[in-house]
């Protein structure tokens, strides 16, 4: 489902010419999958919310930016950041399954956005990390990387296994959620074709994302050998509460997925009903270290924006200097540490 028109005959948004005002600025994006997860009865259901676009997707504010997390600054050639020494993120493909309404790449990405990389710009960006040998880990991302064919998936994965220094190849997605029926053996066999670790990183925001043909997409990929850790985005009316965030936590852990990292949702143009505060998402985190296992807990980071890289802003539990610290619980009650004399 890519329209509006689509969108109105599924009963998913009432007919409105200035929606399509948003349809010409931001794709969109339905799946199957998702249309299944969507309660349209529910005003605020929120699958709804993370999939169907808004009228308040055209407020922008003036910290919002097109470039939130500085990808450009870092952009050596086309395909590349290069953020980090020992990573670079190869970005092949610019379009994704679906178009998640807050997305921190939501101008570079869709029919309109940057496209995918040609065979020339593939071979310079694969040449550009063969030419460094501090490169440890490439991070494949867009877009979504599993939008390929598993046949271009396997050259990809065949033309990074020449390259000796490169041990650890990362795939950030939401196929696993939105498009399950894509992890089949032969996606499986693509992904681990480098002989390198594969880990595959799984967006989900929202317990209800673990349907079972995405519980059954985890099994097949952890049992084909990758390691699967977790992405999700802080976002009000989604999961900014402790209660949805304790059983998104639990569900991957229950799949097999390591939580990984909860982002502080970006500075995209019109993206601000999404935003919680850095202090709500603090206590929030603070609260999950009470509730639920360390198994559990995820690091909450902050993208800088300009392209200074990831912060981790949980709760700062400790503070003090020279050798005297006040460390706080997750109840909030403060402790000096090193204690004083029992
Ligand atoms: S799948 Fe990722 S890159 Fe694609 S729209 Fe959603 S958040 Fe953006």
């Amino acid at each position: 489902m890519k329209s509006i028109d689509a969108l109105v005959a599924a009963g998913l948004v009432e007919p409105d010419p200035t929606l399509r005002a948003v349809a010409e600025k931001y794709a969109i994006g339905i799946t199957p999958a998702v249309l299944d997860l969507i309660d349209s009865n529910d005003p605020a259901d929120p699958m709804a919310r993370q999939f169907v676009p808004t009228l308040a997707e055209l407020i922008t504010t003036p910290e919002e930016r097109a470039d939130p997390i500085g990808d450009l600054a870092h952009s050596p050639i086309e395909g590349i950041v290069h953020r980090y020494p020992d990573r670079v993120l190869l970005k092949a493909v610019h379009v994704c399954p679906v178009y998640c309404r807050f997305c921190f790449r939501r101008e570079m990405v869709g029919p309109q956005g940057l496209g995918t990389l040609t065979s020339a710009e593939l071979d310079a960006a694969i040449a550009y990390i063969a030419e460094r040998e501090e490169i440890w880990e490439v991070i494949l991302t867009g877009g979504d990387p599993l939008v390929l064919s598993p046949r271009r998936l396997r050259d990809l994965m065949e033309r990074l296994a020449e390259i000796d220094h490169v041990k650890i190849v990362r795939f950030h997605t939401r196929v696993p959620v939105v498009e399950p029926e894509r992890i089949d053996d032969a996606m499986v066999a693509a992904l681990t074709a480098s002989g390198k670790t594969t880990y595959l990183a799984v967006h989900a925001n929202h317990p209800r994302e673990f349907s079972p043909a995405a519980r059954a997409a985890f099994r097949r990929l952890s049992e084909g050998g990758i390691v699967l850790i977790s992405q999700s985005v802080l976002l009000k009316g989604v999961n900014d509460d402790v209660d949805t965030l304790a059983a998104l936590m639990r569900g991957f852990v229950e799949n097999r997925i390591k939580p990984y990292y909860l982002h502080h949702p970006d500075l995209a143009p019109g993206t601000g009903h999404f935003r919680v505060s850095v202090e709500s998402g603090q206590a929030l985190v603070a609260a999950l270290r009470g509730r639920i296992s360390g198994l559990c807990q995820p690091t909450y980071v902050l993208d800088i924006p300009g392209g200074h890289g990831k912060a981790d802003i949980g709760a700062a539990s400790i503070v003090g200097r020279d050798g005297c610290f006040t460390v706080r619980d997750w109840q909030g009650g403060e402790h000096a540490y090193p204690p004083g004399d029992a």
